[in-house]
């Protein structure tokens, strides 16, 4: 089904709306110029895995932007959750975005209407479930992360996704599932969806996120890692350390914690401590496991 016919409803400006009438003007300030910022959240069980911090995040990514979400935290908790309600599903994807409308047309649009949309969607798995198991194979990507004097990389806003798609697509036509993208420096920095961890002698190594999304999953992992006395190791990580590394993961809301096998050139195994951490995430998403997931 295309993502503009579907059934359902999404929550558009304080109500619902049929899902196919979930429409914005071509002139629309965001569509232009990358003036949206979103959240993709998961829903297990009925319940938001760390819903307050992701529409927290969403507020402080369109503060980044220039813009306020016109609507308080609280409600945009009591809004993914009725819209997941709605949705009637227990296993779901939410989506968040907001933006600035169509009043003014240009670069500058100080006086648009922020608007903000809900949708929400059953998204089992975000890479084939079969190959994931085995580990995906990813490129490393020729677009790097911009500099953070560049960008305003600590938000989650719509902009800063072209690379992504960009280094995405140009993967895939080569046959890998993902790319992994440098940062201006060339350090290793992240993927296009995703964080990225790797292990060396029983530790975790993943790069500092100084230009990059700093993921609610990414440190979910890292609490879940130390709560079984794995070493975090918190640094830069240059493209020419991925043959020392023994395993590497990445993870996300929608990724969540999937092995990787391959990189270019280099090669990974599906390890222990990967697949520890596997389980222990998707125990942890569970409602449930609240107390673990909070560790
Ligand atoms: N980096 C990028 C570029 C992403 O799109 C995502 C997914 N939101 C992540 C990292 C992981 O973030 P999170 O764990 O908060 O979903």
């Amino acid at each position: 089904q295309p993502f503009d016919n579907r059934p359902g409803e999404i929550w558009f400006d304080g109500a619902f709306v049929p899902w196919n009438d979930a429409k914005v003007h071509v002139l629309t300030h965001a569509l232009h110029y990358a003036s949206a910022v979103f959240e993709g959240e998961r829903a297990y069980g009925g319940r938001i895995f760390k819903m307050r911090e992701h529409n927290q995040r969403l507020i402080d990514s369109g503060k980044l932007l220039g813009f306020d979400v016109p609507y308080t935290v609280e409600e945009i908790d009591r809004a993914c959750e009725a819209t997941l309600a709605r949705q009637g599903f227990q296993d779901a994807y939410v989506r968040p975005i907001a933006w600035r409308g169509s009043e003014m047309m240009g670069v500058a649009a100080q006086n648009n209407t922020i608007h903000l949309a809900i949708a929400v969607w059953q998204w089992p798995s975000y890479f084939d479930p079969a190959e994931r198991l085995k580990g995906i194979r990813i490129d490393m990507a020729e677009w790097r992360r911009p500099d953070p004097r560049t960008a305003p990389s600590k938000a989650k806003a719509t902009g800063l996704y072209m690379i992504c798609t960009l280094s995405k697509h140009a993967a895939e036509r080569k046959g890998y599932a993902d790319a992994l993208m440098l940062d201006w420096r060339g350090q290793v920095a992240e993927c296009t969806g995703a964080n990225v961890f790797f292990v060396k002698d029983g530790a975790l190594h993943t790069p500092t996120p100084d230009c990059f999304l700093d993921g609610i999953t990414r440190r979910t992992v890292i609490g879940l890692a130390k709560a079984r006395g794995i070493e975090v190791i918190e640094r830069a990580i240059m493209p020419e350390e991925l043959a020392s590394f023994e395993q590497c993961f990445i993870c996300g809301t929608a990724a969540e914690v999937t092995p990787v096998s391959e990189i270019a050139d280099y090669r990974f195994s599906v390890g222990d401590i990967t697949k520890t951490l596997m389980t222990d995430y998707a125990d942890a998403v569970r409602p449930q496991q609240e107390a673990v997931a909070a560790a």
